[in-house]
């Protein structure tokens, strides 16, 4: 691959100090930032001129459900349990392999054309080979899992798996993908929720993931018709049965984090488990607001995604961002959780809850050149306002994505993303959705 030199960009470097080079010149040599500064000699690397814009490193969402964005639109104005119940699980359970590929190129395009650049995905029951394939043919960084449901009210036959089974075909992919494609793709064992999956299982899936040197991750205390199932069935509220099964740790992310005790809460501080927060996806399935500011303050490390489309409807992490800031500001008061850390939470936050801090997430050198361009002279982001991160947090939207890179590969071009016709992919996607609502 040949050198890239990206110059002249106001560069939004995420580094420790939140360092900001109002123009600068970025590097890139075998998909690395090999260096960052104003005037670099580009020793004749192939120049995109970023004059005007601004660069910062790509957004992380380590909380996505690609199989489901098939179906945004189809699960509207429902809480959690009915949503999945009624929707989302009869939906999931008649994907075949073909429409789960439809689904997954539909998101990524999604994610690639809004600035993210790497993912965490809980993939659904079966044909998870299908995600990493996507994966590796578009070109994103993307860790992924199988969602393992064993049991629970509701959940369809289709889904459903004998523990034995459901572990077993766990490692078989964490065999196949953990860790190829340079480290861009990565295995992540994925138990739904805490009624999905019973104590020994959960037990088991901790002690294979951390044999196999991979990481965790599953929903909690989401909602609180949740929070009741979990304690009616285990006798203890979900984050001291999560300590109980060993299921919380450094490597470990927990999504959602809305609804726990005082008590939880020290036992989460304690763990070092990271949390992912997801506003749009807890507003519009009325779930509540997660305590971030006092979980950063606390030492505890907050990232942002948007869940899967049926509950946000996009997957946009400027809409998160957005969001993330104006629910604080009701709970809290303006400011109170602020731009910087925020588009923080988007970048360096994801890159930790997805143990890539040494990878990804700032602009510095040696890292893997994971990028978003930014324009923000479009009319409606268009504001002589110095503060770049009120801009981003605020101001702006996907409109203003220029270009997505991922180890120094540009995907996306403020226009396309590399190797895919939209018409072809919204005509597949429609295709696809026929054929599943005819097997359900
Ligand atoms: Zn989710």
């Amino acid at each position: 691959m040949a050198d890239q030199l990206i110059r002249n960009a106001t560069i939004v470097t995420m580094d420790d100090e939140f360092t900001v080079l109002d123009r600068g010149d970025v590097l890139i040599r075998d998909g690395c930032i090999a260096d960052v500064g104003p005037g670099l000699d580009g020793g004749g690397a192939h120049e995109t001129d970023a004059s005007r814009l601004w660069l910062l490193p790509g957004f992380v969402q380590p909380h996505v459900h690609l199989c489901q964005t098939l179906f945004r639109g189809l699960a509207e104005e429902m809480g959690l349990l009915e949503w999945l119940r009624s929707r989302i699980w009869p939906l999931e359970a008649a994907h075949d392999p073909n429409s789960l590929s439809a689904s997954v190129r539909l998101g990524i395009h999604e994610l690639l054309a809004s600035g993210t650049t790497c993912a965490l995905d809980m993939g659904t029951a079966h044909h998870t080979d299908v995600i990493f394939d996507e994966a590796s043919a578009l070109g994103i960084r993307l860790h992924a899992g199988k969602a393992m449901m064993e049991m629970g009210d509701g959940l369809p036959e289709g889904l459903k798996e004998k523990p034995g089974t459901c572990l077993r075909s766990a490692v078989d992919l964490a065999r196949r993908h953990h860790n190829t494609e340079s480290g861009r793709l990565g295995y992540v064992f994925c138990p739904r929720f805490l009624i999905s999956v019973s104590k020994e299982l959960f037990r088991d899936i901790a002690s294979e993931a951390r044999r196999m040197g991979c990481r965790m991750q599953t929903h909690t205390s989401e909602n609180l018709d949740e929070n009741r199932e979990v304690e009616r069935r285990t006798t203890m509220p979900s984050l001291r049965y999560l300590e109980r099964s060993r299921f919380l740790g450094p490597d470990v992310t927990l999504v959602h984090v809305v609804h726990i005790s005082d008590d939880e809460f020290s036992v989460l501080a304690e763990s070092k488990s990271h949390v992912v927060h997801c506003p749009g996806s807890n507003a519009k399935l009325g779930s509540g607001t997660a305590r971030v500011p006092e979980m950063l303050e606390t030492a505890i490390n907050v990232a942002l995604a948007s869940d899967g489309a049926p509950c946000n409807n996009s997957m946009s992490m400027f809409k998160e961002m957005r969001l993330a800031g104006q629910l604080q500001s009701l709970r809290l008061g303006p400011g109170r959780l602020d731009a910087q850390q925020i588009v923080r939470m988007a970048t360096r936050g994801g890159a930790a809850a997805m143990g890539l801090s040494k990878r990804i997430g700032s602009i510095e050198k040696g890292k893997r050149a994971d990028l978003v361009l930014l324009d923000p002279h479009m009319p409606h982001s268009a504001a002589p306002s110095s503060d770049i991160f009120t801009r981003i947090v605020y101001g702006m939207d996907e409109r203003n994505v220029a270009s997505t890179w991922v180890d120094g590969e540009q995907l996306y071009d403020g226009e396309a993303v590399r190797g895919v016709d939209d018409a072809a992919l919204v005509a597949e996607a429609r295709r696809e959705l026929e054929k599943l609502l005819e097997r359900l």
